[in-house]
């Protein structure tokens, strides 16, 4: 294992690779090496705890620059000193074992308050990267306004160290809110109104445990008045409805040995809850549902004492093949036993673009191969 401590210590050790044929993959905080397995073993693992430093904090232009082994909950911690914090609502499950900025933009990092919030890649303004043959590239620039180089930081959101090694990246800050207040409401039916009510939630999340029922638990953020006045108004809206503290799943993902993501449009949300419940049922194999009510959803499937394979499969064909395929299924997380057994992926929509831009930043395929989207 390889721990550079700056960037052009990174380059160095990645052109020796590159001339050497020798495969890299990259260890950020390790909390997401089990999602996506890697189809081969590297030929080299970069620890990227080394570049850990925030190289420039401006609270006046809301705006975080810093190394990509740098945590989230240390940069979290640097932007509440101005009052603000990171836009993206980071998972508080891999944020308190450690994930860092760059594993939180390889991997696409969402949480609940994906309803108000920009998506990371709209929030990531700039990135140096270590190209597949050591070539230090940038682009964008800590101003929010200057969109050079933009493209960059998005093909590096959500590229899972396939493309190139995030080396640092600026991060657009945001003022934080005062206060939250939670309404849970029984059952699932009622999420797609709260979606576009008018308290304006920041989170509308679903949770089902095997076996129960579901609920939905709406999340409103700002001054302490209007959280408390927006709370009462959902409270007197929907039948059941109570006042909650923030639910312990909240932010975390389902714990099972397999994770299926599943994204459908949000007015199938009611029905894709239900349909879980049938499948569970039909198979007698325990599902768990959480996710948020905008359609997307983490399933957890099986308990620690049985061998998940065929009930995954049997859920992805189900659910591939559910509501006129309106809806994608793909694995997010496996042993390795059972994402060789299943058709991890599915038919990915544009997979032959993905396919171009991966020849061209990384033609001899060094860079995690197998840890990217289908594969790549
Ligand atoms: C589509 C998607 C949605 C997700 N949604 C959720 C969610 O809703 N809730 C949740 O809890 N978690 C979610 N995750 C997982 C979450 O993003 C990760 O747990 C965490 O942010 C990864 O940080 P890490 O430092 O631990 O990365 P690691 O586990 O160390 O690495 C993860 C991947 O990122 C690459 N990587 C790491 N650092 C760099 C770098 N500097 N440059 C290039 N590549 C790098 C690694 O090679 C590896 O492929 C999601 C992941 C994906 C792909």
């Amino acid at each position: 294992m390889a721990r550079p401590e700056s960037v052009e210590e990174l380059s160095e050790i990645v052109g020796r690779a590159h001339r050497e044929s020798r495969t890299i993959a990259v260890y950020g905080g390790g909390t997401a090496l089990d999602d996506h397995p890697p189809g081969h073993t590297p030929g080299l693992l970069i620890d990227i705890g080394g570049l850990n430093q925030v190289i420039e904090h401006s609270p006046g232009d809301l705006v975080l620059v810093a190394g990509a082994g740098a945590t989230i909950a240390d940069l979290n911690a640097v932007a509440e000193t101005g009052d603000q914090e990171l836009l993206p609502d980071f998972p508080a499950d891999r944020t308190d074992s450690g994930s860092t900025l760059g594993g939180a933009i390889a991997t696409r990092s969402v949480g609940p308050r994906r309803i108000g919030r920009l998506p990371l890649r709209e929030v990531v303004l700039g990135v140096t990267v270590v190209l597949a043959d050591g070539t230090i590239a940038k682009a964008g620039g800590k101003v929010v306004k200057n969109v050079a180089g933009y493209d960059l930081s998005k093909l590096m959101t959500g590229s899972w160290g396939t493309l190139g090694i995030i080396a640092s990246a600026a991060l657009r800050l945001y003022p934080k809110p005062q206060t939250q207040g939670y309404v849970e409401i029984p059952g699932a039916e009622a999420a797609l109104e709260a979606i576009g009510s008018q308290v304006a939630p920041a989170a509308v999340e679903i949770d089902r445990s095997p076996g129960g029922q579901a609920s939905t638990v709406v999340m409103v953020e700002g001054l302490e008045e209007s959280v408390t006045s927006r709370t009462e108004s959902i409270v007197n809206t929907y039948p059941g409805a109570q006042r909650c503290v923030e639910p312990s799943w909240w932010a975390r993902r389902a714990q099972a040995p397999v994770t299926i993501r599943a994204s459908v449009s949000p007015a199938l949300v009611p029905q894709l809850v239900g349909e879980i419940a049938r499948l569970e049922d039909t198979i007698g194999y325990p599902i768990q549902l959480r996710g948020s009510a905008m359609g997307v959803f983490d399933l957890g499937i099986g308990d620690l004492d049985s061998d998940p394979t065929i009930a995954t499969r049997v859920v992805l064909e189900h659910l591939r093949s559910w509501g006129q395929k309106q809806l994608s299924a793909t694995v997010l997380c496996a042993p390795a036993s059972v994402w060789g057994e299943v058709d991890a992926w599915g038919e990915i929509p544009g997979f032959g673009l993905m396919r171009t831009v991966k020849d061209q930043f990384d033609p001899d395929g060094l860079l995690s191969p197998g840890r990217g989207i289908g594969g790549l």
